[in-house]
């Protein structure tokens, strides 16, 4: 107790230690309500609790005016449901999947959930809505008691153990000399890959959010630990709609649907039978790409 950090210093050390620690991306997105370019529209009204259909209908996007990242994108998860998306690097997973938060705005069509366009409803809002897990979360400097209220600043204690306990982390934090309060991040215990990323699952359980963003880069975990945050994944996905960059063979099995971007568009939708059997880019990149290791 009495660990809760002043609010702005405590964002701008943060802020700070994120800035040399990982991409602007997460940066923003995990940590920060704020972003340069995008605020609320005048008149923004504040998403009530969503049901979680996402929906992109005809999104183009560029960040320099001369190259399009994306172009007329046109798709929907139903609120509940799994899109997985593959394709080569560069083809524009990245810069999809941060349309759904509102790190930037479309140039062309519209983002929306619920039926909503996005562009109407407060950043807090959304953003307070979706949760955001990639395999090299950051960790703070600070308890891990701080690191998961991150996510809910008024958990309480039973709260925040329950989500680790889906999370299969509670017991290893439990058997720490100083639990819930032993200091983590860039100064204080180690934690493996492992443990780091059911760390970020519990925080992201703890949010509750409607809507679940993975970035499944292609992990290093050996097998046993593989199969905790796979577990601790499961729990987190459990009826919630979830957005991944699959790379793992179980989660593109688990999807309702695969979409493939290709230099910025949809190439090929479907299941993953569906695509093995047309034979195309799909076929191609599940030879490559996808770790088939774990059942
Ligand atoms: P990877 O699998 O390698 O992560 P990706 O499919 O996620 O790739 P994006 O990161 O979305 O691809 O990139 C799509 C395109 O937009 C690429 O051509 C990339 O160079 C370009 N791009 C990405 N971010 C920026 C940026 N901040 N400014 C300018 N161009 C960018």
């Amino acid at each position: 107790t009495g660990r809760l950090y002043d609010p702005v210093s405590g964002l701008l050390n943060v802020h700070l230690e994120l800035s040399a620690a990982m991409g602007i991306f997460q940066r923003i997105f995990e940590y920060l309500d704020l972003e340069p370019d995008i605020e609320d529209a005048p008149g923004a009204k504040p998403l009530s609790k969503l049901q979680g259909r996402v929906e992109f209908r005809g999104v183009g996007f560029s960040y320099r005016p001369d190259a399009p990242a994306l172009q007329n994108l046109s798709f929907e998860v139903e609120p509940g449901g799994m899109l997985a998306l593959v394709g080569p690097s560069g083809a524009g997973k990245s810069t999809l999947i941060g349309l759904i938060a509102r790190l930037y705005d479309p140039s062309e069509g519209g983002v929306y959930v619920d039926g909503q366009n996005i562009r109407e409803a407060t950043l807090h809002s959304l953003r307070s809505q979706i949760a955001y897990v990639t395999q090299e979360p950051f960790l703070f400097y600070g308890t891990l008691a701080d690191n998961l209220r991150f996510a809910k600043e008024e958990a309480t204690q039973e709260e925040m153990e329950d989500a680790c306990r889906r999370a299969y982390i509670h017991d290893f934090i439990q058997s720490l000399p100083e639990g819930y309060e032993t200091m983590v991040g860039e100064r204080g215990h180690r934690l493996s890959g492992g443990e780091r990323q059911r760390v970020a699952i519990a925080r992201a359980i703890l949010k509750e959010p409607r809507i679940l963003i993975l970035d499944e880069a292609t992990s290093h975990l050996d097998s046993q630990s593989e199969a905790f945050v796979q577990e601790a994944l499961e729990q987190l996905m459990r009826n919630r709609t979830t957005i991944a960059i699959a790379h793992r063979l179980s989660t593109i099995l688990a999807a309702d649907r695969i979409v493939v971007l290709n230099e910025g568009r949809i190439v090929e939708s479907g299941t993953h039978a569906e695509l093995l059997d047309e034979g195309g880019l799909y076929a191609q990149l599940y030879h490559t790409q996808f770790v088939p290791s774990e059942g």
